[in-house]
Protein backbone atom coordinates (compact mmCIF):
# COMPACT_ATOMS: atom_id res chain seq x y z
CA UNK A 1 0.00 0.00 0.00
CA UNK A 2 1.63 3.18 -1.04
CA UNK A 3 1.08 6.14 0.99
CA UNK A 4 1.73 10.43 0.75
CA UNK A 5 2.59 11.34 3.85
CA UNK A 6 2.22 15.22 3.12
CA UNK A 7 -1.12 16.53 1.06
CA UNK A 8 -2.57 20.03 1.09
CA UNK A 9 -6.29 20.49 0.32
CA UNK A 10 -7.49 24.17 -0.74
CA UNK A 11 -10.37 23.56 1.66
CA UNK A 12 -8.01 23.95 4.46
CA UNK A 13 -4.29 25.46 2.86
CA UNK A 14 -4.87 28.86 0.98
CA UNK A 15 -1.69 28.07 -0.56
CA UNK A 16 -3.18 25.00 -2.80
CA UNK A 17 -5.16 24.03 -5.38
CA UNK A 18 -6.34 20.90 -4.91
CA UNK A 19 -10.10 20.15 -3.93
CA UNK A 20 -9.54 17.55 -1.59
CA UNK A 21 -12.48 14.90 -3.94
CA UNK A 22 -10.32 16.20 -6.69
CA UNK A 23 -6.72 14.93 -4.41
CA UNK A 24 -7.95 11.64 -3.64
CA UNK A 25 -9.34 10.70 -7.42
CA UNK A 26 -5.81 11.85 -8.78
CA UNK A 27 -3.96 9.49 -5.96
CA UNK A 28 -6.06 6.52 -6.83
CA UNK A 29 -5.88 7.00 -10.09
CA UNK A 30 -1.76 7.23 -9.39
CA UNK A 31 -1.54 4.45 -7.86
CA UNK A 32 -1.52 5.40 -3.77
CA UNK A 33 -3.65 3.23 -1.21
CA UNK A 34 -3.91 6.49 1.41
CA UNK A 35 -2.82 10.24 2.12
CA UNK A 36 -2.51 11.89 4.99
CA UNK A 37 -3.90 15.67 4.88
CA UNK A 38 -1.74 17.84 6.22
CA UNK A 39 -2.43 21.19 6.03
CA UNK A 40 -0.89 24.43 6.89
CA UNK A 41 -1.61 24.42 11.23
CA UNK A 42 -5.10 22.85 10.34
CA UNK A 43 -6.41 19.19 11.32
CA UNK A 44 -9.23 17.71 8.59
CA UNK A 45 -12.54 18.09 10.72
CA UNK A 46 -13.62 14.21 11.55
CA UNK A 47 -16.73 14.35 9.67
CA UNK A 48 -15.05 15.15 6.48
CA UNK A 49 -12.43 12.40 7.03
CA UNK A 50 -15.37 10.11 7.76
CA UNK A 51 -17.75 11.39 4.67
CA UNK A 52 -14.37 10.72 2.53
CA UNK A 53 -13.25 7.40 3.66
CA UNK A 54 -16.54 5.93 3.58
CA UNK A 55 -17.13 7.54 -0.30
CA UNK A 56 -13.79 6.22 -1.66
CA UNK A 57 -13.08 2.76 0.45
CA UNK A 58 -10.79 0.71 0.56
CA UNK A 59 -8.91 4.33 -0.53
CA UNK A 60 -7.87 5.89 3.15
CA UNK A 61 -7.14 9.01 4.30
CA UNK A 62 -5.44 9.57 7.35
CA UNK A 63 -5.21 12.54 9.88
CA UNK A 64 -2.26 15.26 9.89
CA UNK A 65 -1.30 18.64 9.63
CA UNK A 66 1.77 20.63 9.11
CA UNK A 67 3.29 22.89 11.80
CA UNK A 68 5.42 26.04 11.22
CA UNK A 69 7.61 26.82 14.10
CA UNK A 70 10.44 29.34 14.77
CA UNK A 71 13.39 27.91 16.17
CA UNK A 72 14.85 30.78 18.67
CA UNK A 73 18.27 29.72 18.31
CA UNK A 74 18.95 29.75 14.92
CA UNK A 75 18.88 33.05 12.50
CA UNK A 76 19.09 31.91 9.26
CA UNK A 77 17.37 28.81 9.79
CA UNK A 78 14.48 30.27 12.18
CA UNK A 79 11.16 28.53 10.53
CA UNK A 80 11.07 25.07 10.11
CA UNK A 81 7.79 23.05 9.40
CA UNK A 82 6.98 19.44 10.99
CA UNK A 83 4.40 17.01 9.94
CA UNK A 84 2.62 15.28 12.44
CA UNK A 85 0.55 12.39 11.93
CA UNK A 86 -2.05 10.55 13.94
CA UNK A 87 -3.59 13.13 16.29
CA UNK A 88 -6.35 14.88 15.80
CA UNK A 89 -6.43 16.99 19.37
CA UNK A 90 -7.08 20.51 18.44
CA UNK A 91 -4.45 21.75 20.35
CA UNK A 92 -2.19 20.91 17.24
CA UNK A 93 -3.64 23.69 16.14
CA UNK A 94 -2.00 26.36 18.36
CA UNK A 95 1.51 27.52 18.52
CA UNK A 96 4.20 25.56 19.59
CA UNK A 97 7.80 25.28 20.28
CA UNK A 98 9.59 22.60 19.00
CA UNK A 99 10.89 20.75 22.14
CA UNK A 100 7.18 21.17 23.53
CA UNK A 101 5.94 19.73 20.39
CA UNK A 102 7.98 16.85 20.19
CA UNK A 103 7.54 15.48 23.45
CA UNK A 104 3.81 16.14 23.39
CA UNK A 105 3.45 14.04 19.72
CA UNK A 106 5.88 11.57 21.25
CA UNK A 107 3.77 11.41 24.45
CA UNK A 108 0.24 11.28 22.68
CA UNK A 109 1.54 8.30 20.17
CA UNK A 110 1.50 10.58 17.07
CA UNK A 111 4.51 10.43 14.74
CA UNK A 112 6.59 14.05 13.41
CA UNK A 113 8.53 14.46 10.84
CA UNK A 114 11.14 17.11 9.49
CA UNK A 115 9.44 18.79 6.75
CA UNK A 116 11.59 19.68 3.69
CA UNK A 117 14.23 20.07 5.42
CA UNK A 118 17.38 22.88 4.70
CA UNK A 119 14.67 24.31 2.04
CA UNK A 120 16.67 27.66 3.18
CA UNK A 121 19.54 27.12 5.15
CA UNK A 122 22.05 23.85 5.85
CA UNK A 123 22.38 24.75 9.40
CA UNK A 124 21.06 21.86 11.21
CA UNK A 125 18.65 23.41 14.10
CA UNK A 126 19.59 22.76 17.68
CA UNK A 127 16.80 21.63 18.75
CA UNK A 128 16.84 19.12 16.04
CA UNK A 129 19.61 17.81 17.28
CA UNK A 130 19.15 17.64 20.24
CA UNK A 131 15.95 16.18 19.88
CA UNK A 132 15.30 14.47 16.73
CA UNK A 133 11.75 13.85 15.05
CA UNK A 134 10.98 10.65 13.85
CA UNK A 135 11.97 10.92 10.46
CA UNK A 136 12.61 13.69 8.00
CA UNK A 137 11.67 14.09 4.17
CA UNK A 138 14.01 13.18 1.75
CA UNK A 139 12.16 13.34 -1.67
CA UNK A 140 9.36 16.02 -1.91
CA UNK A 141 8.43 18.53 -4.37
CA UNK A 142 10.11 20.92 -2.39
CA UNK A 143 13.34 19.55 -1.77
CA UNK A 144 16.14 19.85 -4.10
CA UNK A 145 17.55 17.25 -5.42
CA UNK A 146 21.11 18.13 -4.51
CA UNK A 147 20.11 18.24 -0.79
CA UNK A 148 19.77 14.50 -0.77
CA UNK A 149 23.80 13.56 0.64
CA UNK A 150 23.11 16.06 3.27
CA UNK A 151 19.67 14.34 4.10
CA UNK A 152 21.07 11.23 4.63
CA UNK A 153 23.77 11.81 6.45
CA UNK A 154 22.25 14.10 9.32
CA UNK A 155 19.39 11.35 9.06
CA UNK A 156 22.00 8.78 9.93
CA UNK A 157 23.93 10.80 12.92
CA UNK A 158 20.32 11.43 14.29
CA UNK A 159 18.46 7.64 13.32
CA UNK A 160 15.72 9.33 11.93
CA UNK A 161 14.00 7.38 9.77
CA UNK A 162 14.09 8.64 5.68
CA UNK A 163 10.61 9.66 3.75
CA UNK A 164 9.45 10.71 0.41
CA UNK A 165 6.23 12.71 -0.16
CA UNK A 166 4.63 14.54 -2.46
CA UNK A 167 4.09 17.86 -0.34
CA UNK A 168 1.50 18.77 -3.19
CA UNK A 169 -0.57 21.72 -3.52
CA UNK A 170 -1.18 21.53 -7.30
CA UNK A 171 -1.94 18.76 -9.98
CA UNK A 172 1.44 18.06 -11.10
CA UNK A 173 2.83 17.57 -8.04
CA UNK A 174 1.11 14.41 -7.30
CA UNK A 175 2.87 11.11 -7.51
CA UNK A 176 6.17 12.39 -6.87
CA UNK A 177 7.39 10.58 -4.31
CA UNK A 178 5.36 7.99 -1.30
CA UNK A 179 5.85 5.22 1.28
CA UNK A 180 5.11 1.51 0.52
CA UNK A 181 3.79 -0.73 3.22
CA UNK A 182 4.17 -4.11 2.86
CA UNK A 183 0.65 -4.90 4.09
CA UNK A 184 -2.29 -2.05 4.03
CA UNK A 185 -3.37 0.14 7.30
CA UNK A 186 -6.50 1.02 7.75
CA UNK A 187 -5.92 3.10 10.81
CA UNK A 188 -3.92 6.58 11.76
CA UNK A 189 -2.54 4.13 14.76
CA UNK A 190 -1.61 1.46 12.41
CA UNK A 191 -0.10 3.93 10.31
CA UNK A 192 1.98 5.35 12.95
CA UNK A 193 3.12 2.00 14.11
CA UNK A 194 4.60 0.84 10.87
CA UNK A 195 6.01 4.63 10.50
CA UNK A 196 7.75 4.51 14.16
CA UNK A 197 9.28 1.13 13.08
CA UNK A 198 10.46 2.24 9.55
CA UNK A 199 8.36 -0.91 8.29
CA UNK A 200 8.32 0.83 4.77
CA UNK A 201 9.94 1.75 1.13
CA UNK A 202 10.48 5.11 0.04
CA UNK A 203 9.08 4.78 -3.72
CA UNK A 204 9.87 7.69 -6.28
CA UNK A 205 7.82 8.39 -9.26
CA UNK A 206 4.18 6.87 -9.96
CA UNK A 207 5.74 3.18 -9.71
ZN1 LIG B 1 1.47 25.40 1.41
ZN1 LIG C 1 3.48 21.23 3.00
Amino acid sequence: MKIDLHTHTRQRSSCSRLDEDFLIECSIRSGLGGIVFTDHECLPPKGTLKRLNDKYHPFRVFTGIEICISMDDCLTCSLQDFIVVGLDNPILESSWSYDRLAEWVRKNGGWISWAHPFRYDKALPREIRDNPPDAMELYSNHIKAELAPRIRSVAEELGCQLVGVSDAHRVEDLGFSAVKLATPVVSDAELVRKLKKGAFELVKGAQ
